[in-house]
């Protein structure tokens, strides 16, 4: 936001411009004292004595300040956000009770693949039915497909085993 430069006025208290004073219509910045002709502030009309008013220049470094001391706080926020993160985590780890946790440690080893189109469908329907049965992520996922692909199977999908995101286009 550009604002008006402040000039030196030899005729009157205004900062804005070099006009005497129009003493009925003066403006006091609450900030910095300043003085000025309340059109040249841009107001519709005087300040009651209970509305502060700011000038330009002190209004834009109001703002600054407010914007900065934002910023400051909100690592601060992220981290008060963390340990109820883990918390609701926890809660529904336990919510899902030790039955599941057992199945999902269960259903977690794949049979091994080896690439060979014959074993293709029988593979990848146990790798959707265990992944539908245990809820795993695209991290446990690609974790388990790590450990089952072997041969050329594990070749054809080795560059695409750098991240989790890709789960679904290896299985694709
Ligand atoms: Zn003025
Ligand atoms: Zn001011």
């Amino acid at each position: 936001m550009e604002f008006a430069k402040f000039v030196v006025n030899p005729n009157g208290s205004c900062r804005l411009c070099t006009k005497p004073d129009d003493e009925a219509n003066m403006v006091q910045c609450d900030d910095c004292d300043r003085w000025f002709h309340q059109t040249c502030a841009g107001l519709k009309r005087l300040p009651e004595a209970h509305e502060p008013y700011l000038c330009v220049k002190c209004a834009l470094i109001n703002d600054q300040l407010r914007k900065k001391a934002e910023t400051k706080h909100r690592p601060a926020e992220v981290r008060t956000d963390v340990p109820d993160l883990l918390e609701r985590l926890v809660e529904a780890l336990n919510a899902r009770g030790n039955n599941q946790h057992a199945k999902r440690a269960a259903l977690m080893k794949l049979p091994e693949f080896e690439g060979s189109a014959r074993d293709w469908p029988r593979f990848k329907r146990t790798f959707e039915e265990t992944t539908r049965q245990g809820e795993y992520s695209d991290l446990e996922n690609l974790h388990r497909l790590q450990q089952a692909m072997k041969g050329s199977a594990e070749r054809v999908v080795r560059p695409l085993m750098l991240d989790a995101a890709n789960v679904g286009a290896i299985m694709a």
